[in-house]
C-alpha cells in the first residue's frame, strides 16, 4: 500500500460481483503505451496494481486503429521505449514508419518480456469512478458492473482515443459494410471490385484511401475540409541500418528530449526572411524529399507563427499539389483554402495526391454538393445519390478531454470532471486536477504533446516520482491546489498566443463539429515545447512538489 491500507467500501448490502474486494494501491485504465510503462514502473515500487483495458488485447492506439494503411509518422527507433536497454538491443524494426501490425507487435512483446499481463485485465471498460473522501480511495465500475476500490487512479486514456461519428441522418440505416477507422475489424476487409466510400479526409483518410484504392472498383472520397500534407518517404530498415541506428540509440533519444515535439526534427533557426528566395525554395524541396515530419517541426523557425512565413510555405506545398494531380479543377479541390500549412496536425502521405489520377477515384466536395443522409444503399448528397458496398467512417475523435467525458468521474462532493471542464480543462501541469485527489493523469489536457512515446515516458516518470514521494513519507491524498492549477492554466494559455494552430478549429484545439458544446476553439495542447515542459515539471519536483496539497 502507498501507506495505510484503503479501507474497501461495505460490499454487504450490495449485490455486486466478489471482485468488489480486490484492492489496489493503483488503478491505471488502458493498456496502450502510457499504461503499460506506468504499470512497469509501479512495479517497481512494490504496488499492487491492476491496470483495465476495454480492448481484448494491449496497445491501446495500436491495439484499436488496424485501419488499411495505419502506421505512424514517427521514426520508428525514436516511437520504442527507451527504459530498457535489453528492449533496445532485442527490437529490430523492420520498417522506418512501422505499419500498425508492427507496433502492436512491439507492445505484446514488450508486454511479455516485462510479464506485464498478469495486472491487466482486458475485456474491461472503465464507465465510472468515484472519489471517496473518508477512505482517500476510489471506488471505480466496469461497464459490466464489477466494482473495484484504489487508492491511486492513473488515466493512461491517450488524446485521441474516443472516435466520433458524424452526425448525418440515417447512418444505422445503411445496408451494406461500414466502420469508423478506430474499430476496423481485425480479419482483413476485401475491397476487389467494390464500391467504396471514404467520409473525412484528415491523416487517418489520408492512409487509408491510397490502400483501399489499390483494389477497390470505385473509390469515392468525401472532403469536407482538404488537409495540407506532404510525403512520408517510407522504407525498410535492413540490417545494417538497424545495427546504426542501435548503435546510436543514446544520441537519438537525446536529440528527441532537444526538440519542442520529442520528434527527431529540430526548426531551423532561420527565419523565413532571413534568405533568399533561392535558398528557401531549395529549403523546401530538400524537405519535402526527405522522410518524416521535418517539414512540418524542422522548418524555418517563423512557419507556424508568422503569416507571410506560414504563405510561402503553403505556396510551395500547394504548387506540389498542382504537379502530382492531373485533373487541375481537382487539385484546387485539395489544396486547403481556410488554413495554412501545418496549423492542423499534418498528414504524412504515400501517393495521396496521385490517387485521384486514378480512373477508379473520385473526390466529392461535400462544401459544393452537402451529404443530405446515408441511405440504405448509400449516401445521398445535394445532387445525387450513389451506391456503396462499404462506408468508412474516417471522422476522427473527441480528442484530449473526449476519453475523460466518457467516464463517469467524479471528485470531491460527487462533482463531475466533464463539468469542472466544460468551458476546457484547467489542470496542473497536465497531471493534477483540484477537487479530484489521487487522480493523476499520463498525457492529460494540457501536458506537454508530440512524439508520444518520449513524452509519455517522461509524464509516466514523473508520476511515480510523485508516488514514491507521497509513499516515502507516509502521505495518502495528493491533490492540485487552485493556486497551482490557476498558475498552471494562465501559463498554457500564455503560451498559445501567437500560434496560428490555435485560430484554426482542429482536433487539436478542442472542435469537433460532431460532439455537443466542442463547437468553440480552445487551448488544449501545451505549446511551450516538450522541453521547457520538463523544466517546469522537474522545478515542481524538485521544490518537494510545491503548490501541491499533500496530507
Ligand atoms: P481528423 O484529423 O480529425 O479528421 C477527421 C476527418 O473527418 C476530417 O477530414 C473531418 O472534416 C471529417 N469529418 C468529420 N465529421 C464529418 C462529417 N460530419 N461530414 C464530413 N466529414 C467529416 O481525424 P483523423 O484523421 O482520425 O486523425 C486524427 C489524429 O490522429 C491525427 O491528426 C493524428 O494526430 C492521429 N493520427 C496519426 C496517424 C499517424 O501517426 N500516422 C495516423 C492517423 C491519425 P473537417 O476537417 O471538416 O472537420
Amino acid at each position: 500500500m502507498i501507506a495505510s491500507q484503503a479501507a474497501v467500501r461495505n460490499i454487504e448490502a450490495d449485490s455486486i460481483k466478489a471482485d468488489l474486494a480486490a484492492e489496489f494501491d493503483a488503478v491505471i485504465i488502458g493498456a496502450g503505451v502510457s499504461g503499460l510503462y506506468q504499470l512497469y514502473k509501479l512495479r517497481e515500487l512494490g504496488l499492487k496494481v491492476r491496470v483495465f483495458e476495454t480492448g481484448t488485447g494491449v496497445g491501446g492506439t495500436w491495439y484499436w486503429n488496424r485501419y488499411p494503411g495505419a502506421r505512424f509518422d514517427s521514426e520508428s527507433y525514436s516511437y520504442g521505449y527507451s527504459f530498457s536497454q535489453e528492449l533496445l538491443e532485442e527490437w529490430n524494426w523492420a520498417e522506418r514508419f512501422a505499419p500498425q501490425p508492427e507496433t502492436e507487435r512491439y507492445l505484446n512483446y514488450v508486454a511479455d518480456k516485462f510479464d506485464l499481463r498478469r495486472d491487466i485485465q482486458c475485456n474491461s471498460r472503465v464507465s465510472a469512478a468515484h472519489y471517496q473522501e473518508e477512505t482517500r480511495s476510489w471506488d471505480v465500475t466496469l461497464e459490466d458492473g464489477r466494482r473495484y476500490c484504489t487508492r491511486l487512479l492513473i488515466t493512461a486514456i491517450g488524446v485521441l482515443s474516443a472516435p466520433t461519428m458524424p452526425r448525418i441522418a440515417g447512418v444505422e440505416t445503411f445496408q451494406g459494410q461500414s466502420c469508423h477507422t478506430h474499430y476496423w475489424p481485425k480479419v482483413p476487409v476485401d475491397f476487389a471490385g467494390k464500391r467504396v466510400a471514404v467520409i473525412g479526409t484528415g491523416a487517418t483518410a489520408v492512409q487509408t484511401i491510397p490502400e483501399v484504392a489499390k483494389t477497390a472498383g470505385h473509390l469515392t472520397v468525401f472532403q469536407r475540409t482538404p488537409n495540407w500534407c506532404a510525403p512520408l518517404h517510407n522504407g525498410k530498415i535492413g540490417e545494417e541500418e538497424m545495427r546504426r541506428i542501435r548503435a546510436n540509440y543514446p544520441d537519438i533519444f537525446a536529440r528527441c528530449l532537444e526538440t519542442p515535439g520529442c520528434f527527431i526534427h529540430n526548426p531551423d533557426p532561420r527565419a523565413t526572411s532571413e534568405v533568399t528566395p533561392e535558398e528557401r525554395e531549395a529549403f523546401f524541396e530538400k524537405l519535402y524529399a526527405e522522410p518524416g515530419f521535418g517539414i512540418w517541426q524542422g522548418n524555418f523557425r517563423d512557419i507556424l507563427v508568422d503569416r507571410k512565413a506560414n504563405a510561402l510555405i503553403s505556396d510551395f506545398v500547394a504548387r506540389k499539389i498542382r504537379e502530382r494531380v492531373k485533373d487541375q479543377a481537382v487539385a484546387e479541390k485539395l489544396i486547403p483554402k481556410n488554413h495554412g500549412f501545418g496549423t492542423r496536425r499534418l498528414p504524412l502521405e504515400t501517393r495521396y495526391y496521385e490517387v485521384y489520377n486514378q480512373p477508379n477515384v473520385e473526390l466529392v466536395d461535400i462544401n459544393e454538393t452537402p451529404i443530405e443522409r446515408i441511405t440504405p444503399t448509400g449516401i445521398k448528397t445535394s445532387d445525387a445519390e450513389y451506391a456503396f458496398d462499404i462506408i468508412i467512417y474516417a471522422t476522427g475523435f473527441d480528442a484530449i478531454t473526449g476519453s475523460f467525458d466518457r467516464i463517469d468521474i467524479r471528485g470531491l462532493d460527487g462533482r463531475r470532471l466533464k463539468d469542472k471542464w466544460s468551458a476546457g480543462p484547467q489542470t496542473h501541469l497536465g497531471i493534477l486536477v483540484e477537487g479530484f485527489p489521487n487522480m493523476l493523469m499520463v498525457m492529460g489536457p494540457h501536458a506537454g504533446l508530440g512524439n508520444f512515446p518520449r513524452a509519455a515516458e517522461y509524464s509516466v516518470e514523473w508520476v511515480t516520482g510523485l508516488i514514491r514521494f507521497a509513499r516515502d513519507r507516509g502521505l495518502t491524498r495528493i491533490e492540485a491546489t487552485p493556486a497551482g492549477v490557476a498558475q498552471w492554466t494562465d501559463h498554457v494559455m500564455a503560451l498559445g498566443e501567437g500560434l496560428l494552430a490555435n485560430e484554426i478549429d482542429s482536433w487539436m484545439t478542442g472542435v469537433n463539429r460532431n460532439v455537443e458544446g466542442k463547437q468553440v476553439r480552445r487551448i488544449m495542447r501545451y505549446s511551450g515545447g516538450h522541453p521547457v515542459f520538463r523544466a517546469c515539471c522537474d522545478a515542481v519536483a524538485a521544490d518537494g512538489y510545491r503548490d501541491l496539497a499533500l496530507a
